[in-house]
């Protein structure tokens, strides 16, 4: 018997209703399938036992399925976090919120791993959630890059924050881009403000900026690698800082300078000790002036200036006369003392352009350069001898000194820095056997009279 076309009506729609449902079945089997793959996935009831665990939740934990079902999620608790985390979680499941969140765990062997986790409640119809599904993504690899990230930020915030060095990067016009936090020792500015408008070339003395602008404009047009370079910047109460500073290029991919980085280091101290030890190595400890080696490097700088300007130089050997007795009668000690004031009185009796130097003992040399005429030597020493007219106090005492002076010109009188001192000590030696305080310039006959009397010494006084 035919079916009624009503009966093939309803075979076919059962037969439709039974594809959609294979199909659905098959979508969710699908998503299933690509979660299961994807994710770490857990069935929890309400009182949070586990009844389902797929693959990757055993692969994570490291625990066979039969040991986490049944078991509530603290089986997987690393202590991590603290017991309002977990509580805070409840209470948004139970009351059928979705919740989301990082989590610590620990597995079966006691390594440690992280995991996004999301939690969906599933309701009754009262509301009330009877299960939950727990979809969880491994992120321990970004949590340790996180972490790494973070240590190395600490470790450079550390450096940055207690180095001495200021570092600032700036653009190719000089706007700063970055400054570590020492700029605030080192500049004693506040600049958190207008940090993002200020230019370095501020900074920088005014002296110094041109030099500074365009040692940075060859870093730019030639991509210099690193160039050191010292300048003075100055601080805020516009005192300045000696600075020795590192410029680094920084290039694009196209090889072209972007930015620049600069590692300023203050120098002052080292440069205030500098100048202290040359002083010291330049200068007579007990009065003050000029040293041997000092007059031994300006007289040679003298002598070769005149040369090549073709002017007179005169050099004046000064000394003391009868300083000996000095010693003798008042002691070593008061005799020093009586030096420094006696090396006072001729200082001030020059001009202050004017050079003086202690050769040694009671003996001083005068430099005095582009000398036009031999009156003006002359001049100086009637001033020299005059400045002992009047007596020099020392400790108390007034005491009478006189001098005796010898002068030789350049070139008339020698060539060579030696030569003239050699002749200014020759003349010298006529003005104290002439009788003492006063001077006399030298002459070649002075030369002969000594060497007809064995008298002239060998050995030359100055290399
Ligand atoms: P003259 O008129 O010939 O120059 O006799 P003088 O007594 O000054 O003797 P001279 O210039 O030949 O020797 C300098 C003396 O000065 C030798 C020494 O007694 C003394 N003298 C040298 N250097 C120092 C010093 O640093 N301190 C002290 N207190 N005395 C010195
Ligand atoms: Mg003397």
């Amino acid at each position: 018997m035919d079916k009624s076309n009503e009966e093939t009506n309803i075979e076919n729609e059962a037969r439709e209703d039974n594809n959609q449902t294979e199909h659905i079945l098959k979508k969710l089997l699908d998503v299933k399938f690509a979660l299961d793959k994807s994710s770490v996935v857990a069935i929890t009831n309400q009182r949070g036992e586990i009844l389902h665990a797929n693959d990757l939740f055993c692969e994570i934990s490291k625990y066979e399925r039969e040991e986490l079902l049944g078991q509530d999620h603290r089986i997987l608790n690393s202590g991590h976090h603290p017991r309002a985390y977990f509580e805070q979680m409840w209470a948004t499941i139970e009351t059928g919120n979705i919740w989301n969140g990082e989590i610590k765990n620990r597995a079966k062997d006691g390594s440690y791993y992280w995991v996004d986790t999301t939690i969906v409640p599933f309701l009754n119809k009262r509301g009330k959630a009877y299960q939950y599904i727990t979809i969880r993504y491994n992120i321990t690899s970004r949590k340790k890059m996180e972490e790494a990230l973070r240590k190395s930020e600490e470790k450079y915030r550390l450096i940055t924050e207690n180095l001495s060095d200021l570092i600032a990067k700036i653009d190719k016009d000089g706007n700063l881009m970055y400054v570590s936090p020492s700029y605030k020792k080192f500049l004693e500015i506040d600049l958190s403000e207008e940090l993002e408008s200020s230019n370095f070339f501020e900074w920088v003395y005014k002296e110094d900026i041109k030099y500074v602008i365009k040692t940075i404009e060859n870093v730019i047009t030639q991509k210099n690698n690193a160039l050191q370079l010292e300048f003075r910047i100055h601080n805020k109460k516009k005192n300045f800082i000696e600075t020795e500073t590192k410029i680094n290029p920084i290039l694009d991919e196209a090889g072209n300078v972007v930015s620049l980085v600069l590692v300023i280091r203050d120098i002052t101290e080292r440069k205030r000790n500098e100048k202290k030890i040359y002083h010291l190595a330049y200068h007579d400890a007990l009065t003050n002036l000029p040293n041997r080696r000092s007059l031994i490097d300006t007289l040679h700088q003298e002598v070769e200036q005149a040369k090549r300007n073709q002017t007179q130089l005169g050099v004046m050997m000064v000394d003391i006369d009868n300083f000996k007795d000095i010693n003798d009668t008042h002691g070593h000690e008061f005799g020093d003392l009586a030096l420094i004031e006696v090396a006072k009185r001729a200082r001030n009796y020059l001009r202050s352009s004017d050079y003086i130097a202690r050769l040694g003992g009671d003996e001083f040399i005068i430099l005095m350069p582009n000398l036009l005429n031999i009156k003006d030597a002359k001049a100086v020493a009637t001033r020299m001898n005059d400045s002992f007219k009047n007596p020099v106090e020392v400790e108390g005492s007034l005491l009478n000194f006189s001098c005796s002076i010898g002068i030789s010109v350049f070139p008339s009188d020698g060539i060579e820095a030696k030569d003239l001192l050699r002749r200014a000590d020759i003349a010298l030696y006529a003005a104290k056997e002439k009788g003492r305080n006063g001077f006399l310039l030298f002459n070649p006959e002075m030369e002969e009279r000594l060497l007809e009397r064995n008298l002239l010494e060998n050995e030359s006084r100055i290399p």
